[in-house]
């Protein structure tokens, strides 16, 4: 019998666009963003293709810490979904990421995989579209910028959806 065995990458021909949301409230955020995001130039078999400004926020959750600093990089890949959620991880725990305390709690690296072509996908330590995009304003102001006619699966364009968070308070950082 077969056994289907997931490939970690799809072939160098066939990339897919994926959006990745970066973010961090300790340290330096600005100079931490601002170097992961050269980072996913630097992964396998991918390419750094945009990115958008940075924007700083009220943080989400626990209120007892620094506000967030957040942007949304696109890339090009032929990582398979998981094995870039893998390596993405690897660059938080590069950055000094330690996974432990509160949910939405102060971090020095967030790597979020937003998007990964149309897919949609349910697995035990990966939902894509990630959750947080829907409502997310230090989500859709990033990725409006780079992505404004996007269409999120299941859900409209990226466009249609800031629409709806434009209430959240969010600044741009020149
Ligand atoms: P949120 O996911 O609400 O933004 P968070 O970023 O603080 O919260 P983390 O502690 O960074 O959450 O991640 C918790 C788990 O989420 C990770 O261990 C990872 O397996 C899982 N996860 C599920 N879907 C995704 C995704 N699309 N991108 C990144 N992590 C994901
Ligand atoms: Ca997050
Ligand atoms: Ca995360």
């Amino acid at each position: 019998m077969l056994i289907a065995k997931q490939k970690n990458h799809v072939p160098q021909n066939h990339h897919v666009t994926a959006y990745i949301g970066v973010g961090g409230n300790l340290g330096d955020p600005v100079t931490t963003v601002r170097s992961a995001l050269a980072e996913l130039g630097k992964l396998p078999r991918t390419s750094l293709r945009a990115m958008s400004s940075l924007y700083r926020s009220s943080p989400m959750g626990p209120a007892n810490q620094p506000d967030f600093i957040n942007a949304v990089a696109q890339i090009h890949t032929t990582l398979a979904p998981l094995a870039l959620l893998f390596a993405l991880q690897a660059i938080e725990h590069q950055y000094g990421r330690v996974r432990t305390g509160a949910r939405w709690g102060p971090r020095t690296l967030d790597l979020d995989l937003l998007l990964y072509g149309d897919r949609q996908i349910t697995e035990d330590v990966l939902t894509v579209p990630h959750p947080g995009l829907f409502d997310r304003a230090f989500v859709l102001y990033p990725l409006h910028e780079i992505a404004p006619d996007r269409v999120v699966p299941g859900r409209g364009t990226v466009r249609a959806l800031l629409a709806g968070v434009m209430d959240q308070p969010i600044e741009a950082i020149r």
